[in-house]
C-alpha cells in the first residue's frame, strides 16, 4: 500500500510517497526564502503555486510509481497560513478526484510529531514541538494530545525571524543566529515563564531595541538563544515531573539547534530521562511525515469523504481523537 503526501502549512511545498512498511520513496521539496524580509504569505502561496506540479511530478519519479500505483493521497489540511493551506489542497483534491483516489486531512502538528517514531523506538514521550509557528510541550493521554505547556504570543521559530527581520538577516533567521551565537556573550533580556507556559514577544522587543542601541548581534544572539532555551528547558523538566514519563523528544525546525539540544540533553540525562532529536532533515516540514500520519488514518478508516474536506488555519492538535495507533 502506497501513500502519496503533500505538505504546504506556511514557507514549504513538499510531496513524499511512502509505503505501509514506512519506507520513504520519495521525498521532495521546495522551500520559499527571502534575502531580507520575513515571510509573505501571498508571496509564499506564489512560489507554492509555481512549484507544485514539478514537485508532485517529481515524487512520483523519484518513488517510481505512476497513480496507479497510489492508494491514497494526504495533504496538510491545518494549521498554517490560509493561502499555503489552500495550494496546497486544492492540488491535493485535484489528484485526488482526477485519479480517483480517497483524500486524508492530516493534521500538521500530529504529523510533525509522528515522525520521531519514523526513525527511534519511542514509546511515550513528553514532544517539544519548537517549529516556526507554534512552540509547545505536548503528551498523549487517552487517545489525545495534550498541551502541557506553550507559546502566549508568537512561536519560537518566528521569534528568531521576527528578530532576524530587524537585523536583516533574512528568512529564515534561525541558523544564523545560531552560528552568530557562537561568538556571542551573555546580556540580560526578559526571561518570561508562566505557570507551563512561555512568552517570547517581550524578549524580541527587547533584543531589537538592544539592536537599535548598538549592541552586538553577536552578544544578542546568544542571549536569545541562552534565554528562550533555558524558559523551554525549564518547562520541559516540569513536564517530566508532572507525567513521569522517561522520554524526551525534540521536533520542528528549531530542533536543528545545536545548543537547544545540548541545554535538554543535559536536563533528560540528569533526570534519567531518554532525549531524543527528530532527524535534522526531518524536523521541519517536508511532506514524509503527511505521507506517514495519513497512511495511518486512512487504514484506521476514520477520515471524512472528499466533500466534507476543507482547510483548517488554526486546528489545534489537542481537538483531535487519536485512533490510528
Ligand atoms: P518549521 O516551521 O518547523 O519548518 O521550522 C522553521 C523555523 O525553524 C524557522 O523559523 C527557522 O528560523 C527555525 N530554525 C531553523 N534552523 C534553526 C536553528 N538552527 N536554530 C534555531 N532556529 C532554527
Ligand atoms: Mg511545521
Amino acid at each position: 500500500m502506497k501513500c502519496l503526501g503533500i505538505e504546504g502549512t506556511a514557507h514549504t511545498i513538499a510531496a513524499s510517497v511512502i509505503d505501509d512498511k514506512n519506507k520513504i520513496l520519495s521525498d521532495v521539496r521546495a522551500m520559499y526564502t527571502t534575502e531580507k524580509t520575513g515571510i509573505i504569505p501571498k508571496e509564499a502561496a506564489l512560489f507554492m503555486k509555481e512549484k507544485k506540479d514539478f514537485i508532485i511530478e517529481t515524487a512520483l519519479k523519484e518513488a517510481n510509481v505512476s497513480f496507479k500505483e497510489i492508494d491514497v493521497i494526504a495533504f496538510s489540511q491545518g494549521p498554517g497560513l490560509a493561502p499555503s493551506l489552500l495550494v496546497a489542497f486544492n492540488l491535493a483534491k485535484e489528484l485526488a478526484l482526477n485519479h480517483k483516489k480517497p483524500l486524508v486531512g492530516v493534521n500538521h502538528i500530529a504529523a510533525h510529531l509522528n515522525t520521531g517514531f519514523l526513525f527511534h523506538k519511542l514509546k511515550d514521550p513528553v514532544y517539544v514541538f519548537v517549529s516556526g509557528a507554534n512552540t509547545q510541550i505536548i503528551v498523549l493521554e487517552s487517545k489525545k494530545y495534550r498541551i502541557l505547556g506553550e507559546t502566549l504570543s508568537i512561536g519560537l521559530g518566528n521569534a528568531f525571524d521576527k528578530f532576524g527581520r530587524s537585523a536583516s538577516l533574512g528568512f529564515p533567521a534561525g541558523q544564523k543566529i545560531e552560528e552568530l551565537a557562537k561568538d556571542g556573550s551573555y546580556v540580560k533580556l526578559p526571561y518570561s515563564v508562566k505557570g507551563m507556559d512561555v512568552e517570547f514577544s517581550g524578549m524580541i522587543t527587547e533584543a531589537i531595541k538592544k539592536l537599535n542601541q548598538g549592541f552586538s548581534l553577536n552578544d544578542l544572539c546568544y542571549s536569545l538563544q541562552e534565554t528562550c532555551f533555558s524558559m523551554l528547558t525549564e518547562v520541559t523538566e516540569r513536564a517530566l515531573a508532572h507525567t513521569e514519563k522517561s522520554e524526551v523528544i525534540v521536533i520542528g525546525g528549531v530542533a536543528a539547534n545545536k545548543r537547544f539540544n545540548e541545554m535538554l540533553s543535559i536536563m533528560c540525562k540528569e533526570r534519567n530521562a531518554k532525549f531524543y532529536i527528530c532527524p535534522i532533515k526531518y524536523a521541519g516540514d517536508q511532506a514524509v511525515m503527511i505521507a506517514y500520519l495519513g497512511l495511518k488514518i486512512f487504514r484506521s478508516k476514520k477520515f471524512q469523504s472528499i466533500n466534507q474536506l476543507d482547510i483548517l488555519p488554526r486546528w489545534r492538535v489537542d481537538e483531535l481523537k487519536v485512533n490510528w495507533a
